[in-house]
């Protein structure tokens, strides 16, 4: 080999070891670069290592990098190393300015070779510039990143070829690993991001549940109470029939009103009303298994669900409650005692759906509240909402508005002058098909449904009309009307009958208003106010069906009746029942001690007639004098009365 190829190969050989050493520079700079990448180094950081890593590899004396801004319309000198660099950094500059703006433009390397290419205007602009800078564009795979730009080299000569392909391939190397930095920061801008929006999210979302939790406690639950309200109580039913369904089990319904609490509420204001009514929904939660729901559905009404029972469980849970209610509520030191009545509904017997079973057990309510029996089991011969009573109602209102109902007249004895005193006045409604209907079975009908109103006014006003005909026709006796509960609580009422009696002008004290002892329990100061009233126009007040409440005596006192009717109930079977004799006899001495006069009605029996008598009873009323008679044979039979004596 000759000494030229020898020193060729050598040459060769040393070109290639420097080539390698670069090389494994190289490696080393973009290991560092991929491994700042993965251990999450910030993207400045990255451009400064390739900044120093770049200007080793070209010597120059500075060297920046500049990088797109993200609006696309500047630049930022991001990282820098060498003279001056430091000034540099963080400078920002038009896009389409300097050295940059060129590279931008053209997407290719600036260096001193491409002044050759240039227009000749162009190679005036950029003559300075030439030889002393270099800057080759860092493309990645998606987008446009910056540069790398060298100025200057350190000894002094232009940067050459060579320069170029090493800076570009450096470029071209890092390019791909910074737009993966960049991607991955965003990223992680972006994940950080959505895990701020995500707590602040998480926080409103929290805001809005108490919100919501708060209103649906307000929707759902009573205020007073905090029991269930009707809403949940519906929902409660609901959810109940479902299991129920499922497991082929019973469901009962129950719903409780208080007795006589608006009196309480009228007479002892809202707030004791409110706190009575706060006891009375706790003592009845604490006497309920946990399973079961007791809710207030407005007013003085309750409503108890129980689950998994019968008609026979759902009674006794009704006597459980009835129970919790014997023990005094003391509310501003003051005792209260508190009945109430129960009406009790289940599945599936008497409703599938959770409406017919709330209206139903409302139903059965009314009738143990009436009966004042405590509860009381649905039952459909008692229901007015079924489709017969239905019919009935309108059948009803036909009757009064076309005046085709009677008054029969029941005599009334007075057993020491053996004479008859006075009538009571009885509704008669005949249906042409269906015969006579009794007034036990209509008047609950009107009473539920405010027929009761022109009915009365009806009854009234015939009654007086035919006691005022009498009186003219010298038969002087008194006519003893009945009024029903709801008469006494109808504003229009003392109205109404002030103007009965202005019209037909009867005598003094010959009308006698028949009214329940179970009326008078619920009295107040609209109702004494209306018997006051009417009083006053020479009225005069009967109380009914005695025996059968528990009216107080000072209540009694309160009306000024002129006298007291002891139940039939007592009276008929008095001669063979020991129990009915003590109550007939206690009854009579009550009503003395009084100063009232005291009826006894259903007397059936000549004994029990003789009885009565023994036993001081002014007057006597049943089918031992006569059976109530229609009008013409009632007349006939005072006429007659009037000569004979009984
Ligand atoms: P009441 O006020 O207790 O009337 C007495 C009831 O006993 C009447 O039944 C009468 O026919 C019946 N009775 C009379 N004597 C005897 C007897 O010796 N033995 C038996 N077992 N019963 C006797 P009635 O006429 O069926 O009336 C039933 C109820 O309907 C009345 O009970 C009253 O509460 C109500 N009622 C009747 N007419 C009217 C009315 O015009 N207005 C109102 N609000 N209620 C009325
Ligand atoms: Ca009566
Ligand atoms: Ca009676």
């Amino acid at each position: 080999m000759g000494q030229k190829i020898k020193s060729w190969v050598e040459e060769h050989i040393a070109s290639l070891e420097a080539e390698l050493h670069h090389r494994e520079r190289e490696i080393a700079i973009l290991k560092k670069i991929s491994d700042a990448v993965t251990h999450n180094v910030g993207l400045d950081k990255i451009f400064q290592m390739v900044a120093e890593h770049a200007r080793d590899l070209i010597n120059a004396e500075t060297l920046l990098i500049p990088v797109l801004d993200e609006n696309k319309e500047s630049y930022t000198y991001r990282a820098g190393c060498g003279k001056n660099a430091n000034e540099i950094i963080g400078e920002s500059l038009p896009l389409e300015f300097g050295v940059c703006g060129w590279v931008w433009a053209n997407k290719k390397p600036w260096w001193s070779g491409v002044i050759e290419t240039l227009s000749a205007e162009e190679k005036i602009r950029w003559k300075e510039e030439a030889g002393t800078v270099i800057l080759v564009p860092m493309v990645g795979q998606n987008s446009f990143l910056g540069g790398i730009a060298g100025i200057k080299k350190e000894d002094g000569t232009e940067f050459n070829e060579r320069d170029l392909n090493l800076l570009s391939l450096f470029a071209q190397q890092i390019s791909n690993a910074i737009e993966n930095v960049t991607s991955y920061e965003q990223l992680t801008q972006a994940k950080e991001e959505a895990i701020k929006y995500q707590v602040e999210l998480q926080k409103l979302n929290s805001q809005l549940i108490d919100t919501n939790k708060e209103l649906e406690h307000l929707a759902l639950y009573d205020t007073l109470t905090a029991l269930p309200n009707r809403t949940l109580i519906q929902d409660r039913i609901q959810q109940g029939l479902l299991n129920a369904q499922r497991d082929k089990e019973a469901l009962s319904v129950l719903i409780i009103d208080l007795d006589s609490f608006k009196e309480v509420n009228d007479t002892l204001g809202h707030d004791t009303g409110d706190e009575l009514l706060k006891q009375v929904g706790n003592r009845f939660q604490h006497s309920l298994r946990h399973v079961d729901t007791v809710g207030r559905l407005g007013g003085d009404e309750f409503a108890v669900i129980v689950s998994n029972a019968d008609t026979d469980e759902a009674v006794l849970v009704a006597n459980n409650l009835l129970k919790v209610l014997d023990e005094p509520f003391i509310v501003n030191e003051s005792n209260f005692h508190i009945s109430a009545s129960v009406g009790i509904a289940s599945y599936p017997e008497h409703g599938e759906d959770v409406s017919t079973l709330i209206k139903r057990a409302d139903v059965a309510m009314y009738v143990a509240k009436r009966a004042r029996c405590g509860y009381f089991v649905y039952d459909l011969n008692e229901d007015p909402n079924s489709l017969g009573r239905l019919t009935l109602m309108g059948e009803l209102r036909k009757a009064i508005d076309e005046d085709s109902m009677e008054l029969y007249y029941q005599p009334k004895l007075d057993l020491e002058s053996g004479k008859i005193v006075g009538v009571e006045a009885l509704a008669r409604w005949t249906i042409p098909e269906k015969g006579m209907i009794p007034p036990d079975f209509f008047v609950p009908v009107m009473e539920q449904t405010g027929l009761i109103k022109p009915f009365t006014k009806w009854a009234l006003n015939k009654a007086i009309g035919q006691c005022v005909a009498w009186q003219k026709e010298n038969i002087d006796i008194t006519m003893s009307v009945n009024l029903s509960v709801y008469n006494l609580r109808d504003p229009e009422f003392l109205h109404v009958t002030s103007e009965l009696l202005k019209k037909w002008k009867p005598k003094p004290g010959s009308i006698i208003l028949e009214i329940t002892e179970s009326a008078i329990m619920t009295d107040d100061d609209f109702t004494r106010n209306v018997l006051s009233n009417l009083s006053k126009e020479g009225v005069h007040f009967s109380i009914d069906d005695f025996g059968t409440g528990y009216s107080s005596l000072v209540h009694l006192k309160q009306l000024q009746p002129s006298e007291i009717k002891i139940d039939k109930s007592f009276v008929m079977d008095m001669n063979t029942n020991k129990d009915d004799a003590v109550i007939v006899r206690s009854t009579i001495d009550l009503g003395h001690n009084l100063g009232l006069k005291v009826v006894a009605e259903g007397v059936e029996t000549q004994e029990v007639m003789d009885s009565l008598k023994e036993l001081g009873c002014e007057m006597i009323q049943g089918y031992h004098i006569s059976r109530p008679l229609p009008v013409n044979e009632i007349t006939e039979f005072l006429k007659k009365s009037n000569k004979t004596q009984h």
